[in-house]
C-alpha cells in the first residue's frame, strides 16, 4: 500500500499497518511473508546483467536488497514522511551506512554532545580511527552548531529526544544553519518514533533509527533503519562542490551517478550500493518481520508509554522521597515548550515518549539509587528502552560507570539519576513498584 491513493491521505494507524505490504501475489498470504532466502533467480542471462547495471530494479542477493525487508523500508519511509529508506542490521549500523554514504577521511561531523553513549562512542572514537572528526557541541543553543562548522564538515547530528537527558532537539534552526552552509542534517528519531515526531517537517534531511526500540517494542530484536526526505539538493550550490561523490561516476558501483540516476532517492542508493552492499551490515528477513510486527501497534503502543510516563512523572514529582524528575511532557520542564512544538499531542499534553528521569532524596542518593533498582518487584533491570515492559536503570553504577565525577557532570548523569523506561503494563501498577520500591531503599 502507498501512503495515499487517488485523493485519499491514510492516517499513521493505517500505514503503521498496511504501508509498503500488498497481499502475496503468488499465495494469497495476507501477513509479509518471511523471505528466507540469500539469493534470487535471474529469469535470463540479460536480466542478470540488466540487475547488475542498476539498469532493471529486481533481488540479487539478501545483503543487497530482500522483499521482506523492503516492506519494513517502505513502512518506515510512508510513517517519516520519507522518500526512500534501508534498513540495517542495528541502530548502530544504520548510524554509520548514514553517514559513511557522505564522509570520507578528511571530513568533519558537529553532533550534539548529549547524544546516546553508543553514539559518542562510534563518532568520537569509531570514526576518528578512520580519519572522521566530530566535534561535540552543546545543543541547546543552536548557534554552538554554527560555530563549529568548518570548511571540512560534511553533516549535522542530533537526536530528537537525547538519551538519557530526555532534551528536546530544536530542529527548525539547526536545520535551517546546515542548509545554510549546503550540509544535511540527520536526526537521530529513535526515542519519539514518527508517531510522536516526524523531523522531516522541521527541515531535517535524513533520519535514522534503532528499530531495536520503539519501532520493534518488545524487546525481542535488534535493527536499524535510515530515510531520506528526499528534499536535500546534492547538486546545489552550497552543496554540489562538498559531495562530489553524489554526482560523479561511483567508482564502487559501475559508473553510477547516483543523483542523476536515481534523484530524491539517490542518497538511499549510494547508501545500499556503497555502504551496506561493501561493509555487509545488512538487516535479515526474520528481524525485519518482527520489527514490522511490531510497527503494526506502534500507535498504539506510544499513546499507552506517553499516557503512563506522564502519569509516573506527575506521580515522582509530588513524591516526598523523591528530590527531582526529569520528563519533557511534565508542564514545569524546561524541554515543554520545544516538545508542544514538536510532538504530537496526547489527551492535551506533549506526547514525550517512555524516558524519565528521577532522583531519590537520601543521605546517600546514589547508595539509595542501587538499593531502589534492586528493590524493584516486576520493573526490569536491564540497558534497553521502548520496550512494552517497564525497565530501569541507575546510570551512575551501570552504563556510565567508567566515568569520572567530571565526566559524570558533562555527560548530565547526575550520580543518583534513576533512568525508567516506561512500559505498557496498567499504570496503577508500575506506580505501585515505584513506591514500595523508593520506600525500602529510603
Ligand atoms: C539504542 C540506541 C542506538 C543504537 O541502536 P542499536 O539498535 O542498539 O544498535 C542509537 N541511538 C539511540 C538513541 C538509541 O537509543
Amino acid at each position: 500500500m502507498a501512503s495515499s491513493d487517488q485523493d485519499h491521505e491514510y492516517g499513521f494507524g493505517t500505514r503503521a499497518v498496511h504501508a509498503g505490504a500488498t497481499p502475496d501475489p503468488v499465495t494469497g498470504a495476507r501477513a509479509t511473508p518471511i523471505h528466507q532466502t540469500t539469493s534470487f533467480v535471474f529469469d535470463s542471462a540479460e536480466h542478470a546483467a540488466s540487475l547488475f547495471n542498476l539498469q532493471t530494479f529486481g533481488n540479487v542477493y539478501s545483503r543487497i536488497s530482500n522483499p521482506t525487508v523492503a516492506v519494513l523500508e517502505e513502512r518506515v519511509a510512508s510513517l517519516e514522511g520519507g522518500r526512500a529508506a534501508l534498513a540495517c542490521a542495528t541502530g548502530m549500523a544504520a548510524q554509520m551506512t548514514a553517514l559513511l554514504a557522505i564522509l570520507k577521511a578528511g571530513d568533519h561531523i558537529v553532533a550534539a554532545s548529549t547524544l546516546y553513549g553508543g553514539t559518542v562512542g562510534q563518532l568520537g572514537i569509531g570514526f576518528s580511527r578512520l580519519g572522521i572528526e566530530t566535534t561535540f557541541v552543546d545543543p541547546q543553543d543552536p548557534d554552538n552548531f554554527r560555530r563549529a562548522i568548518r570548511p571540512s564538515t560534511r553533516a549535522l547530528y542530533g537526536e530528537t529526544l537525547g538519551n538519557p537527558l530526555v532534551n528536546v532537539f530544536d530542529i527548525e534552526p539547526v536545520a535551517q544553519i546546515a542548509h545554510e552552509h549546503g550540509l544535511p542534517l540527520v536526526i537521530d528519531n529513535t526515542v519519539a518514533s514518527p508517531y510522536l515526531c516526524t523531523p522531516f517537517d522541521f527541515g531535517a534531511d535524513i533520519v535514522v533509527h534503532s528499530a531495536t526500540k520503539y519501532l520493534g517494542g518488545h524487546g525481542t530484536t535488534m535493527a536499524g533503519v535510515l530515510v531520506e526526505s528526499g528534499k536535500f539538493d546534492w547538486a546545489g550550490p552550497l552543496a554540489r562542490d562538498k559531495f562530489p561523490e553524489m554526482l560523479e561516476p561511483s567508482r564502487a558501483y559501475h559508473g553510477v551517478k547516483f543523483y542523476e540516476t536515481f534523484g530524491d532517492f539517490g542518497y538511499t542508493m549510494k547508501a545500499r550500493m556503497e555502504v551496506n552492499r561493501t561493509f555487509g551490515g545488512s538487516l535479515s528477513p526474520l528481524n525485519a518481520w518482527l520489527i514490522l510486527q511490531g510497527i503494526e501497534t506502534l500507535h498504539l503502543r506510544m499513546q499507552a508509554h506517553c499516557r503512563n510516563a506522564l502519569r509516573v512523572a506527575q506521580f515522582l514529582a509530588e513524591h516526598p522521597l523523591v528530590s527531582w524528575v526529569n520528563y519533557p511532557g511534565l508542564d514545569s520542564s524546561p524541554h515543554y515548550a520545544l516538545a508542544k512544538k514538536q510532538f504530537r499531542l496526547i489527551d492535551g499534553a506533549p506526547g514525550a515518549s517512555g524516558i524519565l528521569t528521577f532522583g531519590i532524596k537520601a543521605a546517600d542518593p546514589a547508595r539509595a539509587g542501587e538499593r531502589f533498582i534492586d528493590a524493584c518487584e516486576f520493573l526490569s533491570h536491564l540497558a534497553n528502552i521502548g520496550d512494552a515492559k517497564t525497565l530501569v536503570i541507575h546510570p551512575a553504577s551501570t552504563t556510565h560507570r567508567q566515568l569520572d565525577e567530571a565526566e559524570l557532570a558533562r555527560a548530565g548523569v547526575r550520580p543518583d539519576m534513576i533512568r525508567l523506561s516506561v512500559g505498557i503494563e496498567d499504570v496503577e501498577d508500575i506506580l505501585w513498584d515505584i513506591d514500595q520500591a523508593l520506600r525500602r531503599a529510603t
